[in-house]
């Protein structure tokens, strides 16, 4: 289940809530009890992605990576 951030703008505090994606619109008050929330944008963990900075071809030179642009 994906989990949403928001910010109470009533206490400016921020807290998670865990909900399916189809109450993801819904109100959400925070642990104190406001309803002025908002939702921020949430940072969904990619897992099982491949981090590997992707090279396409013709970026210059050749050299880096192999240790002799070191510096
Ligand atoms: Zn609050």
């Amino acid at each position: 289940m994906p989990r949403y951030d928001y910010r109470c703008r009533a206490c400016g505090s921020t807290f998670e809530v865990s909900r399916p994606m189809s109450a993801s619109n819904d109100p959400a008050s925070c642990p104190e009890g406001h309803d002025d929330t908002v939702k921020l944008l949430s940072t969904v963990a990619m897992t099982g992605g491949a981090a590997a900075p992707r090279q396409s071809g013709g970026g210059g030179g050749g050299c880096c990576g192999g240790g002799c642009c070191a510096t």
